[in-house]
């Protein structure tokens, strides 16, 4: 049975770096009938909060990354913990910790630390000038009875360590094959704070162990503490905490930002809620998610969720650093809102066509009106904000006049034609077809094809030179309003 996990730290706002971990594992676990155990990793009071927790929930519900285990309900129909391994919230399994430290350390696999920082920070500076690995050097491994009973006395504070093996570590990668980490490269590591604080070194693997996960997948930053953590499984297996199965290790590649450099969670492209602001679609946002280190064929880069459910293998996983190419991304969004059935884009648009997204009031809003000029909205826009400018001019009182567009398109001799199409447009049977015959004629008047003789109307009618095709747009904006805005226009 599949068990992967996704235990993210609640610190900050959850990035895209983040989200692609969550989809890899969401969608090995679905391909292979698995279960998907949604950890929380809050062991650091300092930096945990409670409203990035808050976040990372409504991110995975938002994004549609459904979990089978973890804090809360995905449905949210219950706050309460779900599934055999609760708590989820590593914050409340502090009793656990401390138990498998004290076995670990029972049995050897760790010892008591007492080095202060000072020394260790001298002995790695000598390291470092005799060229020596300036890792732990096992100083604290062989304290005699008497240095520990002096130090004891002292009342020094002491950290646990783990006590690596001597031989070297091998693992198959899922994504990058086989690696082997030599013993001098992988030094003692601290488990648990002189406070008592257990650390991520210790109660991932811990939990991974008790939560039977079977697979880790996550980011290549994390590939060197993976042999301190086979290390620790073992070790764990010997003192009767989980089931000894090792799991399967695979690290996904690194995202490349902007001028090649590692995309950092700091990055303002990186943080998730820019996305959901500007109206990316949840399966938008994750098809091109999925193309970083991924990919569904050759040549194909848009696809659905169930899609890349069936075809997800971990062994298809790049190893090489993907890049994260924003146009790329607004493409394959774009792609995906021309998709959606007319219904859902209507549906879908509704939170930036009422308040307090909208630049209209609530009360000017017209249903009917936008859902005639929706399906032409829908090919036109990248992600749904967009959907405000499109559509503004069937809301406001007045058009949204954008100088620019207005110097471009009211030129000597606009106001001539717009006096002319006024009149052949308030003769008009009020349908598109007639309305374009107007205006055409009204160009064909002042020598004018259509192109150059529809400006000044949208102009005048819209406030903005591009926007829906026009002829629809002034059909259902309706004769009244305008007439209205073109005698405003010549006013
Ligand atoms: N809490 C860790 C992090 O967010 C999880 C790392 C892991 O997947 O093992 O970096």
């Amino acid at each position: 049975d599949v068990r992967v996990r996704f235990c993210p730290s609640p610190t900050g706002n959850p990035h895209v770096g983040l989200v692609r971990t969550a989809l890899f594992n969401w969608a090995f676990a679905r391909h292979h009938g698995g279960t998907f155990v949604f950890r929380i990793e809050d062991t650091d009071a300092a930096r945990d909060s409670e409203e990035s927790y808050g976040q990372l929930l409504d991110s995975m519900r938002w994004l549609g990354l459904t979990w089978d285990e973890g804090p809360a309900a995905f449905d949210g129909a219950s706050g309460a913990e779900v599934g055999p391994h609760a708590p989820y919230r590593q914050s409340r399994r502090t009793e656990i910790y401390a138990d498998v430290a004290r076995r670990l350390e029972e049995a050897g696999h760790a010892y008591r630390c007492y080095c202060t920082a000072e020394e260790l920070e001298e002995r790695r500076e000598a390291a470092r000038a005799a060229g020596r690995p300036s890792g732990y050097d096992g100083k604290c491994r062989t304290l005699t009875g008497e240095q520990l009973a002096a130090y004891r006395s002292e009342e020094r504070p002491s950290i646990v360590r783990f006590r690596m093996p001597e031989e070297p570590i091998t693992f198959t990668d899922l994504v990058r094959g086989e690696l082997t980490f030599a013993p001098e490269n992988v030094p003692d590591y601290g488990i648990v704070r002189a406070n008592g604080a257990p650390l991520y070194t210790l109660v991932n693997p811990v939990d991974d162990a008790l939560m039977e996960i079977t697979h880790v997948l996550r980011g290549e930053d994390l590939l060197s503490s993976t042999p301190r953590q086979i290390a620790l499984y073992r070790a764990l297996a010997e003192v009767g905490v989980g089931s000894g199965t090792v799991p399967e290790f695979g690290h996904l590649p690194y995202v490349m930002g902007e001028g090649n450099k590692k995309l950092s969670k700091r990055d303002p492209q990186a943080s998730l809620n820019l996305y959901r602001e500007r109206g990316f679609l949840p399966e938008g946002l994750l098809n091109y998610l999925a193309l970083l280190g991924w990919s569904i064929a050759e040549d194909r880069d848009v696809f659905s969720l169930e899609e890349m459910v069936a075809a997800f293998e971990i062994g298809n996983v790049n190893a090489n650093p993907a890049r994260f190419d924003l146009k790329k991304c607004e493409a394959i969004n774009a792609t995906h809102i021309r998709e959606l059935d007319t219904k859902d884009f209507v549906a879908r648009c509704e939170p930036w066509l009422t308040a307090p997204h909208a630049p209209w009031r609530p009360e000017d809003f017209d249903r009917a009106a936008f859902e005639a000029l929706a399906p032409l909205a829908q090919t036109r826009l990248t992600v749904l904000s967009d959907i405000t400018a499109n559509v503004d001019f069937l809301f406001l009182p007045e058009p949204v006049w954008d100088e620019t567009s207005w110097n471009k398109a009211m030129k000597p001799g606009a106001d001539a034609l717009l006096r002319t199409a006024r009149a052949k447009l308030a003769e008009a049977a009020w349908n598109a077809e007639a309305l374009k015959e107007a205006v055409l004629a009204a160009g064909e008047e002042h020598g004018l094809k259509l192109g150059k003789a529809q400006a000044p109307v949208r102009v005048a009618v819209t406030g903005r030179t591009v926007g829906l095709p026009l002829f629809e747009s002034l059909e259902v904006l309706g004769r009244e309003r305008t007439l209205a805005r073109v005698d405003a226009a010549l006013a």
